[in-house]
């Protein structure tokens, strides 16, 4: 990346420390929370990028309209899939034998009241 365009960027976005530092703190938050490591990959990442958005958004120029299309289009792509589930997926999404809530996709400890599942991924 050329000095020109970290320039243009750094005008754009504010200093890459900066936005650093306000993303790693939404990051470690959501890292922290008591759903994170139950949601499926395309939530987790939707969420990182969104995170990143507003990142650039809290220490660039607010006003940036490309950042605020940026997030809508990271949960749009969330949304699609939830609101197009197919079959096969609705199969997938597994209930806590004990509290009945979604487990998800990625352990069989369930996420509000660590019962252990027992529960065969495909
Ligand atoms: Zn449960």
């Amino acid at each position: 990346m050329s000095d020109e365009i970290l320039k243009e960027r750094g005008e754009r976005y504010g200093e890459f420390f900066g936005h650093a530092a306000i993303t790693q703190q939404l990051k470690e938050s959501m890292y922290d929370s008591p759903n994170w490591k139950g949601l499926y990959y395309d939530q987790r990442e939707a969420l990182e990028m969104i995170v990143h958005k507003i990142g650039r958004i809290l220490n660039g120029d607010p006003n940036y309209a490309d950042s605020w299309t940026d997030i809508i289009g990271y949960a749009r792509l969330v949304e699609k899939r939830l609101l197009n589930e197919t079959a096969i997926q609705t199969k997938l999404l597994k209930l806590c034998d004990q509290c009945k809530i979604s487990v998800g996709r990625m352990g069989d400890i369930c996420c509000d009241c660590l019962h252990l599942n027992n529960i065969k991924w495909p």
